[in-house]
């Protein structure tokens, strides 16, 4: 990259900086703050909106309040009083939990549409050629450009599949990233991208993560878990054996390819499918393999954009769900999907599943709504805290704006969300109580900033591999 290009990439970057903070008070980023002074975690009264609960209990109220209040849903219900709680006006808004996405190699945000349209240019390739360059600093950068995209997408909780740790310092920069968002996720600590099998990850960096997670978790938003590579070897075995000894949460990928089918059979047989676990993509499966994988209280996570895209084959959502597995829906990586749009995800479901089965009424919109939600939920073990606007559990939840052109009047609000809805629709998102997004504009990050630095690191990493596209200059 030639140097007029950065100075034109720093201009570009401080105008938009400068027009999104256009209006509203200065105030300073949070890297120039501690986590712990985040966003006040005030009371809230959402008034007069159409709530979709997400709690088969309870399902739709139209007209209704949701009460927030130390970080929890107090409330939900019509003409809810909470005196003294600051009133957020919800007419013409839908209300629902936030969204959990379930498997993200957030390190690769700096390499967002950049798999070309040759074998030496696919994803692999190119992920595994520049991922080997980079800095910790890169890992920080492309962690709050994810952060920005998903909270912006109304997505409260991540799964950041990190297998690019290539030294503890990587890991602290993904963390700190993921901090000072102020985003709810799960941190899967796993190799340095291209490492061989025959070493195991950082073990050590591991166990010294996890005996002080207190220090790390940003007030219990952030948790830990292993990024593990399957039964490759003896290495990879004696990571699985420690994350089980410290009671972290384990994922692998498994049967992506039709060539890698029964990957899960053999974890079957190995003994090695433990309840909570999660296994990714899942597209090549026997019958046999989706009741191990129900039967072992292992969940799965499906991709459709990177499936679809890099030619792994159609996700079998539903044969999963009808066999009893929890599944998950995930952005995976933006080098295949493009974006973190979870509402495009949710659509692609729908509509390959009913598809597939040539059947209007295969997977509905509220099915697939309960996958990006309270299912998302359960399969990360997490729906205890959130998943659902139900009294008790954390308030991570987001607004849209049915006002806006693309959505315009109330019809069926499940069928609005997963047909019609995008990530532009969303006008609030509350993690944990606090606002992270109002009037569709972020408040833990200053996107123009973020954009800019995530720009810059892209093009740094770039240059630094030798790596070009194929088809510029
Ligand atoms: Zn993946």
């Amino acid at each position: 990259m030639s140097a007029t290009l950065w100075n034109r990439r720093e201009v570009l970057g401080g105008v938009l900086a400068a027009g999104a903070l256009a209006g509203a008070p200065f105030r300073p980023t949070f890297a120039q703050q501690p986590a712990s002074s985040m966003t006040d975690r005030r009371e809230f009264l959402i008034r007069n909106a159409y709530v979709l609960t997400m709690d088969a209990a309870v399902g739709d109220l139209a007209g209704a309040d949701v009460h927030v209040r130390a970080g929890a849903i107090a409330a939900v219900g019509r003409g809810l009083a909470a005196p003294g709680a600051e009133v957020i006006d919800g007419a013409g808004k839908l209300v629902l939990p936030g969204f959990v996405e379930t498997h993200w190699h957030v390190w690769t945000a700096l390499l967002r549409s950049l798999a070309g349209d040759r074998q030496e240019h696919g994803y692999f390739p190119t992920s595994r050629t520049i991922g080997t360059f980079y800095d910790a600093d890169d890992m920080y950068a492309a962690g709050r450009l994810a952060a920005a995209e998903a909270i912006s997408s109304g997505i409260t909780f991540l799964h950041d599949w990190c297998h690019n740790v290539r030294a503890p310092e990587y890991a602290a920069g993904a963390l700190r990233a993921l901090q000072e968002s102020g985003i709810r996720a799960r941190f899967s600590y796993g190799s340095p991208t291209g490492a061989s099998n025959d070493a195991s990850i950082d073990l050590r960096d591991l166990e010294r993560l996890h005996e002080g997670w207190s220090e790390h978790s940003n007030g219990g938003l952030l948790t830990l878990g292993l990024a593990w590579r399957g039964a490759a070897s003896a290495a990879t075995l004696r990571d699985y054996d420690v994350a089980k000894e410290l009671g972290l949460p384990i994922s692998v990928h498994a049967n992506n390819y039709e060539s890698s089918a029964g990957g899960i059979q053999q974890l079957a047989d190995r003994g090695l499918l433990a309840p909570g676990m999660q296994v990714i993509h899942a597209v090549w499966c026997t019958p046999e393999e989706i009741r191990a994988l129900a039967s072992n209280r292992v969940n799965v996570s499906v991709s459709p954009y990177s499936e679809l895209r890099i030619g792994f084959g159609f996700p079998i959502a539903a044969e999963l769900v009808a066999g009893g597995v929890t599944v998950g829906l995930s952005v995976d990586t933006t080098t295949l999907s493009g974006n973190a749009d979870m509402f495009a995800i949710m659509k692609a479901i729908q509509n390959i599943e009913n598809g597939r089965a040539r059947n209007e009424f295969k997977l509905t919109a509220r099915r697939v709504l309960e996958l990006a939600t309270i299912d998302g939920a359960r399969s990360m073990g997490i729906d205890a805290t959130v998943g659902s606007l139900t009294p008790g559990k954390r308030a991570d939840l987001i607004m849209i704006d049915t006002r806006a052109v693309n959505l315009a009047m109330l019809t069926e609000p499940a069928h609005l969300l997963v047909e019609a809805a995008q990530p532009a629709n969303v006008d609030t998102v509350m993690i944990d109580g606090r606002v992270v997004k109002r009037a569709g504009r972020l408040t833990t990050l200053d996107v123009g900033e973020v954009v800019d630095a995530a720009a810059r690191a892209s093009a740094n990493v770039r240059q630094r591999s030798g790596w070009t596209w194929p088809s510029r200059p």
